[in-house]
């Protein structure tokens, strides 16, 4: 789960960390009266959206008047910002943070994330802080500082410390950069995070050292131990296709394209997803259905992928195990049915290529050949199939 970067520094300051003071302002009123209460002279206008690169996409504005405030203000809500990470569509601006000015003298790079070759917490440092962290780990790979932290004895200060200097953090400021990493990592630890990212982590002309920017990602599984932070969830920034299938208990993820698939097994499910890429399909999501299928779910799963129109085709891949071929067939006949009946259609509006392999397969086809369902297809082989989906979609679109 993802938070706003006015969360993330609110739960920073829990752990002592040195972030700016500032304030959430849903609206242009709100906004002046935070600036306000804040002693500065300097103010920092950042719209909250849960994406990066808003610096260089216009999204961060430095206000020197509470006039310059509300004009920043109404020019941020209500925007669409579209930066480098939130693809072309962009994500409008509801939220503002409004935060007192720091006097930068030098940005840093500094995250926690799992690294999963070592099954470790890595902590990771650069020099080289700001706005692309990606361009620096391209061009410029000995910029990037890495400390494994053992998961038994957690991040020892010596390391910090290592870190600091390797990050050629100025003498004055060597002791607190390390402190920073340290509590970090508590809050990383404590708060069962998946990703604890700040850029940049600035030493001001003070040589005081500060988390400017703050991105905190946290590990779903453990959610149920953490109330204050599922408290903290932004339901309009996050899919609602998404939302919908984790309600039902579907793996889903969606991957905006429009040749969607229905696969049991998370493994099956990116190979499939691997397949219809490489036959030239844009992939509309990632579904695993999981073990333990009813028909219901799998008319549910049918309807997530076709609502809104997205999918223009739908790959059924099953290779049955503790899911079995006959409640899969009977679930796709239940979907055509529901669909009809919500939708007023005579069944699935789209072409259906389905793979059937495994437990009770004769059955499943059985089903289906003896009861059609309009616009489902029967593929021998998962590349044949996905081949035939990707080829149909683009007939249609063609035709269309
Ligand atoms: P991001 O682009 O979405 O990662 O947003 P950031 O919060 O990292 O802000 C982008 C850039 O804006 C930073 O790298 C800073 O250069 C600048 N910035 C942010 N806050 C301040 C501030 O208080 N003072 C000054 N001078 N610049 C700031
Ligand atoms: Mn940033």
């Amino acid at each position: 789960m993802n938070i706003h970067e006015y969360q993330s520094k609110q739960v920073l300051r829990e752990f002592g960390i040195n972030v700016p003071n500032g304030k959430p302002a849903f609206s242009v009123e709100e906004a002046v009266e935070a600036a306000k209460t804040l002693d500065t002279k300097v103010y920092v206008v950042k719209a909250q959206i849960h994406a990066g690169g808003r610096g260089k996409a216009g999204g961060v504005k430095i206000a020197k008047t509470l006039d310059e405030v509300k004009g920043y203000a109404e020019e941020l809500l209500g925007k669409i910002l579209v930066t480098k990470q939130t693809g072309p569509e962009g994500k409008e601006v509801r939220r503002l943070l409004i935060e007192e000015g720091s006097n930068i003298a030098k940005e840093y790079y500094l995250s926690f994330v799992n690294d999963r070759n070592t099954a470790k917490i890595v902590m990771i440092g650069s020099e080289e802080g700001g706005t692309s962290i990606e361009e620096v780990a391209a061009e410029h790979p000995d910029k990037i500082i890495k400390e494994y932290i053992d998961p038994a004895f957690g991040l020892q200060a010596f390391q910090a410390t290592r870190m600091a200097y390797k990050m050629n953090f100025k003498p004055e400021a060597i002791r607190k950069a390390s402190a920073i990493m340290m509590k970090l990592y508590n809050a990383f630890i404590g708060k069962d995070c998946s990703q604890v990212e700040i850029n940049p982590l600035v030493v001001t002309a003070e040589d005081d050292v500060i988390c400017l920017d703050a991105k905190l990602n946290f590990d779903d599984s453990a959610l149920f131990r953490h109330p204050d932070i599922v408290a903290l969830r932004d339901e309009t920034e996050e899919d609602p296709k998404e939302r919908w299938a984790a309600e039902e208990g579907l793996n889903y993820v969606n991957l905006g394209g429009d040749v969607a698939c229905m696969v049991n097994g998370a493994g099956l499910a990116m190979a499939t997803v691997d397949i219809l890429k490489y036959y030239g399909g844009n992939p509309a999501n990632f579904l695993d259905v999981g073990g333990s299928s009813t028909p219901e779910k799998i008319a549910t799963a049918f309807e997530i992928m076709l609502d809104g129109g997205q999918a223009k085709g739908i790959f059924v891949n099953i290779f049955g195990g503790i899911n079995r071929c006959d409640v899969i067939a009977e679930g796709i006949q239940k979907a055509a049915q529901i669909i009809a009946e919500k939708q007023g259609t005579d069944g699935i509006p789209v072409p259906v290529v389905v793979r059937l392999e495994g437990t009770n397969v004769e059955i499943g086809r059985k089903i289906l050949e003896e009861k059609p369902v309009k616009n489902v297809i029967m593929a021998p082989t998962m590349e044949g199939g996905a081949e035939q989906i990707v080829n149909l979609v683009k007939e249609a679109e063609k035709n269309s």
